[in-house]
């Protein structure tokens, strides 16, 4: 498994419950949408209201389901946790909704995989707090109305681009949420640093911070390998030096890609004469789905200006030509 990937792995789940951030003021970064929610939560609460509807989105591991745990606990109210996929019948919905206490949350991330006819249920439920279930079936078959409490459901999603148009203009809130920068992981990685009994300088952590692709949960992970290689082969504290070769270890290098973010950058350079390359091409030649390259590897590095992405396809950058040690292309964009 990639060190890097943003996903959760077993690991980061059975340490979220004691780094993952609970109230507003201990979520770092993201600092428009940290505003702009304390306001909607006071606001909603002062009139005794539910939050409206929120939309979550960005790139995997930045923090969509934390910030849904924060808000729900700002609330303080329940939180219940789901997903699109898991959800695969309307009476899966129609059970979750009916079981919530009023002005509960419910989380359900990856809500751009929920299948047509649940997302049907969603929409009244959303909106008038009510729900249409059949019960029985042939010709004895009805349909029931029930009320809902009022709630607050949170989408999460990749990308905004995936949801359907009803869907989405029911959210009253949508907050898209950015890479964070070097600053807001190196206080990341301290925090949990402190958290967990590791002992991380202000120039170790910045280091872990500088090769995390923007990516929180990606700075976790990293502090804990690096962790394991400061107690081995250092004296325990993870500093400047220990980081660097703890990374190097792990081929994770200065820019914090992998062997696959330089592959795929080898691949246009080498492959396709710096691009533009088609993303079904790129994949093919990658052995790697499509979906991974648009929500899991490109991302970050369009971000940081090592590729562009035009109507033809993806080009590499000169940025891209030299991190690989080539000599830029004339006429490469960027
Ligand atoms: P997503 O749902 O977007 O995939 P998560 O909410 O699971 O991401 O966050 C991944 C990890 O990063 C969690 O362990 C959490 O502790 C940490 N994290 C995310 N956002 C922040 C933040 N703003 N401040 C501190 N830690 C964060």
């Amino acid at each position: 498994d990639r060190i890097i990937a943003p996903g959760a792995s077993r690991e980061d789940e059975a340490l979220e419950a004691s780094i993952r951030p609970k109230r507003l003021d201990e979520y770092l970064g993201q600092q428009p949408v940290r505003e702009q929610m304390q306001i909607y939560i006071e606001a909603a609460k002062g009139r005794g209201e539910a939050l409206d509807h929120v939309l979550i989105f960005g790139p995997p591991g930045l923090g969509k389901t934390t910030l849904s745990h924060v808000i729900a606990n700002e609330l303080g109210v329940n939180l219940r946790v789901t997903s699109g996929p898991v959800i695969e019948k309307a009476g899966d919905l129609a059970a979750l909704l009916t079981n919530l206490q009023p002005f509960d949350v419910l989380f359900v991330d990856e809500i751009h995989r929920l299948s047509p006819v649940v997302e049907e249920i969603l929409y009244p439920a959303m909106e008038d707090c009510q729900i249409d279930i059949m019960i029985g079936e042939g010709p004895a078959a009805r349909s029931i109305k029930l009320d809902l409490p009022p709630f607050t459901l949170i989408g999460a999603t990749t990308r905004a681009g995936l949801l359907t148009a009803p869907l989405r203009d029911r959210f009253g809130i949508v907050q898209r949420l950015e890479f964070y920068s070097a600053d807001e992981l190196a206080r990341i990685v301290r925090r949990s640093a402190q958290i967990l009994g590791i002992a991380c300088d202000a120039e170790g952590a910045g280091e872990l911070a500088r090769r995390s692709r923007g990516t929180p949960r990606i700075a976790n992970r990293l502090l804990r390998r690096v962790r394991d290689y400061a107690q081995v082969k250092g004296d325990g504290t993870i500093d400047t030096a220990t980081a660097r070769a703890a990374m190097d270890m792990l081929k994770v290098d200065p820019e914090g890609f992998d062997e696959l973010d330089r592959r795929m950058l080898g691949i246009i350079i080498d492959a396709f004469d710096g691009g533009p390359v088609g993303v079904e091409s790129l994949a093919a030649a990658l052995s790697e789905e499509r979906g991974t390259l648009e929500d899991v590897i490109e991302p970050y590095l369009i971000q940081q200006g090592f590729l562009v992405r035009t109507a033809r396809g993806r080009m590499a950058t000169p940025k891209a030509y030299r991190h690989l040690g080539f000599k830029p292309k004339a006429g490469t964009p960027g």
